[in-house]
């Protein structure tokens, strides 16, 4: 099947600085792009993201953007529960519904385009001050962050609470109901999947994975909403409660006991069957986060289709081991049109990074079946290479994906742009390539 969708993610600020006109420009001359979404609201992370400064923004050399801002102007009418979107304080950026700014020009140009909400979709000190019940807590009741250290103090709702769930819902309706979008993105953080761990890029299947299973038990959710609902689905949660808190010492090492146990188990040939087969009770707590995450997309899908039948709710993927945050591809996805592969192994420069790349490709491949579009993300920035760029469209190629999705402008560089119109040539990735044309084709 032909990669007929090559997608790119646009920010606000990315529009307020170059102009859409601009950033449009670029993206459809350089790689082809006939597909443009905002990241409509984004989590509290330095753009550009690897590299220290931009390497073509006229106006800033970097950007450190508010928590969990809205890019549109949301209608209050859809967020009747205590929860609301916040929009932007900044001046550059306040009043401007910056996702109707992309959608008029991408519409003038014959493209697609879409919407993500990504990471995290309420402002951390907000919540911690208006509804700190909402937020997920580790088994011994702390808050529960995003991927930076406990001091940053930051926060996750609880995908289970109510209020949560209403105000996740207002935002799809919202989005899907008033912009002329064709796909809404979900790139929502789940559960937390516990401490150290970098998630985007690398993390290849094989790598030692009881340790990684173990340090669930310092994420979420232990909160009142979970509880309940667990309880309902007769879950014996005190037998939980207790085996994971051992767990979660043990894994951290905070007193001398289970520092020792520790020290025990990462010296001897300790599998991750073992764990599982040994710990009833938090294995039976993984499984309770799975159904908690397939009835999160599924709420997310009946609120797009509602809003609008046609709309294609696209998941992406954000972590090398999602499963450790609830994500179960197989059940999950029954929920979802599409889906974006995030990963940005291509960034390691090197053929096994594109090798890890292929590897999640194909896991999600199988999970979503056939019938669905599944985008291969390419990270178009200065730590890929051209050669791993145009390795990664083979990539694309090899597991059946239907389309390109790119991370991110503000952080490309043009070389790196063309390296993917240049590898979807090589690579045969168009029907057009499929097709003899005697101007091209006359040797
Ligand atoms: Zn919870």
């Amino acid at each position: 099947m032909p990669l007929n969708e090559i997608a790119a993610s646009l920010y606000a600020w990315d529009l307020a600085d170059e102009t859409v006109e601009r950033c449009l420009d670029n993206l459809q001359a350089l790689a082809g792009v006939n597909s443009a979404y905002l990241v409509g609201m984004m989590h509290k992370e330095k753009r550009p993201l690897h590299a220290r400064f931009y390497p073509h923004n006229p106006v800033r050399k970097y950007y450190t953007p508010e928590d969990s801002r809205a890019y549109w102007r949301p209608d209050p009418a859809a967020y009747p529960g205590r929860i609301k979107p916040l929009t932007s304080d900044r001046d550059f950026l306040a009043g401007t519904d910056w996702l109707e700014v992309l959608i008029k020009d991408a519409r003038s140009r014959g493209m697609k385009t879409g919407c993500e909400i990504s990471h995290t979709v309420i402002d951390a000190q907000v919540a911690r001050e208006q509804y700190p019940d909402v937020l997920q807590r580790d088994v011994f009741g702390h808050v529960v962050g995003t991927f930076e250290a406990i001091e940053a103090q930051r926060a996750l709702p609880c995908l289970n609470n109510p209020d949560v769930a209403e105000y996740l819902a207002g935002l799809v309706t919202d989005l899907v109901g008033r912009h002329d979008i064709d796909f809404i993105q979900s790139c929502l953080v789940m559960f937390g999947s516990g401490y150290s761990r970098s998630n985007t890029v690398g993390g290849s299947a094989v790598r030692a994975s009881w340790n990684e299973v173990l340090a669930t038990t310092t994420g979420g959710c232990f909160c009142d909403s979970c509880r309940d609902k667990a309880v309902a689905q007769g879950l014996d949660w005190d037998a939980i409660v207790a085996e994971v808190r051992h767990l979660n010492l043990v894994y951290t090492g905070r007193d001398l006991e289970q520092a020792h146990e520790g020290q025990l188990l990462r010296e001897s040939n300790y599998s991750e069957a073992e764990l599982l087969l040994e710990n009833a009770a938090f294995a039976s707590w993984l499984a309770f986060r799975r159904r908690s995450i397939d009835d999160l997309f599924a709420l997310i899908n009946k609120a797009a289709h509602d809003a609008r039948p046609g709309i294609d709710f696209r998941y992406n993927t954000y972590m090398a081991r999602p499963e450790l945050a609830g994500l179960n591809f197989t059940s999950a996805f029954q929920h979802v049109d599409s889906v974006r592969e995030s990963d940005y192994s291509d960034q390691l420069g090197t053929a096994e990074g594109v090798a890890i790349k292929r590897a999640k490709l194909m896991k999600v491949r199988r999970a979503l079946a056939y019938d669905k579009p599944l985008l291969a993300a390419l990270g178009v920035r200065p730590n890929a290479t051209p050669e791993t760029l145009r390795a990664s469209v083979k990539a694309a190629v090899d597991s059946g994906c239907d389309g390109l999705s790119l991370g991110h402008y503000d952080g490309a560089t043009m070389e790196r742009l063309r390296a993917v119109t240049e590898g979807v040539a090589e690579w045969e990735g168009l029907e057009s390539s499929w097709i003899h044309q005697p101007d091209r084709d006359r040797s």
